[in-house]
């Protein structure tokens, strides 16, 4: 596929490319453009049209092209479902899930802004105050590999509804639904200066997008080293940043709870999208009158999940993303076992993309992965505690904060221990892997900054104004 840069789809100048593999089959599926500067910069320049160009339509005009995005992204979505589980790897039936929330998205959004109502301030004395949330202008949407499409809903459909140009830059891993769905929205009217999008690697691109002064806002998901970089490279030009980055979640059992409904939660929400998930449940701190047998519970779950080709309906679970991520999996609990960890199940990678389920027990606070290793891999670690204050100061050990669990038949204790989580968000009752398009969903600490969800993400999006009209009421 192309890019689509000014509703053109162009290569790049230079027509050097990247590859996009299938990495269930490990075939080469495409190749997208590597951009060059020159190229960023035709796009950027064409942006400032674009935000010329949308932000003059009414609002009406825009809610009807999205609405109609919208119906469009429904009528698709097991074309996009079908891009989604082919080039991420995710089974058919979560790419179906993600495929839907994009229409959702698009719809919700629509509405939302259809309905912004102003605010007009207390009369001071004989004057009027009026407050108006203009666009920003041209935000930047920089998408992580492992939800291409729901992602891209979340960031680029907020932003059209408030009436910004976009440009899009997908992870280099899973860029064909992105330009799948740029597509989409020109065929339902978004002008081809409004959104555009731009493939290649995100360390060059990513900076030049997030140092340009030609960019108001860069929305970001990806992991935290990446998100300082764009912050870093945002700060020359007070740019907008909103950083949605990297978790090392954990769900904490106490020894009153369900054990089999614990040991559910913790094997659904690591097993996900193969554990390539931002709020996923990466670390499990256990009551040690339970641990055993929690542990026991979850690595014969564990065992009898079938891994195989993300296109087959029998599938439990596909592949990483990439061979890379399956030898960093790996490397990484090798390392856990050499600072004491021990080996439950799993623990290896196979047929280049694919990692075993994987249990490691007996970790202990001071380890690399009860702070600040996040692993992108199913991977399920326990760590066993013996009183609250001592699960809370685990929780709170690592330096990411972006949600967390507590199973617990004691209801007082689970509010307790879920004020004192220092998370974006916490479930009593469940695993934190849990969002719904409502929830305002970002992370305390290097988790990020700002949240994507419809209560607050279009509040962020724009810039506010307050008029006031001197004297009119005298
Ligand atoms: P990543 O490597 O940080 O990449 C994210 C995106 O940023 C990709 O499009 C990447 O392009 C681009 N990029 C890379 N370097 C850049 C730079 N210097 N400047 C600007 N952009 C740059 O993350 P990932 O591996 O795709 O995704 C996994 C991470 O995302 C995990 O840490 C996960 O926890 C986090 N995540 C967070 C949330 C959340 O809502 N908080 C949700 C999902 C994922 P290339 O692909 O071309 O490198
Ligand atoms: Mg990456």
């Amino acid at each position: 596929m192309k890019m689509i840069i000014g509703g053109r789809h162009v290569d790049s100048r230079d027509r050097a490319t990247v590859e996009v593999y299938n990495p269930s089959t490990h075939e080469l599926i495409d190749t997208v453009p590597s951009a060059t500067a020159e190229d960023v910069q035709d796009m950027l320049r064409i942006a400032q049209k674009g935000k010329k160009i949308w932000s003059a339509k009414s609002i009406g005009e825009r809610y009807d092209i999205l609405m109609f995005a919208a119906d469009l992204a429904w009528q698709e979505r097991e074309t996009i479902a079908d891009m989604v589980c082919r080039e991420q790897g995710k089974v058919r039936s979560a790419a179906l899930e993600e495929a839907e929330k994009v229409s959702l998205l698009f719809r919700g959004y629509a509405e939302k802004a259809r309905h912004a109502y102003g605010e007009m301030l207390p009369d001071n004395g004989a004057d009027m105050i009026v407050v108006r949330r203009d666009p920003l202008g041209v935000i930047a949407c920089v998408i992580p590999f492992n939800f291409p499409a729901e992602l891209f809903a979340h960031k680029v459909a907020p932003a059209l509804a408030t009436g910004n140009a976009v440009v899009v830059k997908p992870a280099s891993d899973t860029p064909l639904v992105d330009i799948y769905l740029v597509d989409l929205l020109h065929r339902a009217g978004v002008p081809g200066e409004v959104v555009q999008v731009v493939t290649g690697s995100g360390s060059r691109i990513g900076k030049l997008l997030s140092g340009s002064p030609l960019i108001d806002g860069i929305s970001l998901t990806g992991s935290t080293e990446v998100g300082i970089d764009v912050m870093r490279e945002a700060a020359g030009n007070l740019t907008h940043v909103f950083l949605e980055l990297g978790g090392n979640d954990a769900m904490v059992v106490f020894d009153d709870a369900d054990i089999e409904q614990a040991a559910d939660e913790a094997v659904n929400a690591r097993i996900y999208n193969a554990g390539q998930v931002c709020c996923s449940t990466k670390r499990c701190v256990v009551h040690n009158k339970v641990r055993e047998a929690f542990t026991t519970l979850v690595a014969r779950k564990m065992q009898a999940l079938r891994v195989g080709n993300a296109a087959d309906p029998d599938s439990d679970m596909g592949p990483l993303v990439n061979e890379s991520a399956a030898e960093a999996a790996q490397q990484q609990v090798a390392e856990m076992m050499q600072q004491g960890a021990t080996l439950v199940c799993g623990g290896h990678a196979f047929d280049k993309t694919y990692f075993e389920p994987t249990v490691l027990d007996g970790v202990t606070p001071d380890m690399d992965i009860a702070k600040d290793l996040e692993v992108f891999a199913p991977v399920v670690t326990v760590i066993g505690f013996d009183t609250e204050e001592e699960a809370v100061s685990i929780v709170n050990g690592s330096m990411y904060g972006l949600s967390g669990g507590v199973m617990t038949a004691d209801i007082r204790r689970g509010m307790r221990v879920a004020l004192a989580m220092d998370s974006g968000g916490v479930v009593v009752g469940g695993s934190g892997m849990y969002r719904t398009l409502d929830m305002p969903f970002g992370g305390h600490n290097k988790s990020g900054i700002s949240h994507e969800g419809f209560l607050d993400t279009m509040n962020e999006m724009v810039k506010t104004k307050s008029i006031v009209l001197k004297g009119i009421l005298s």
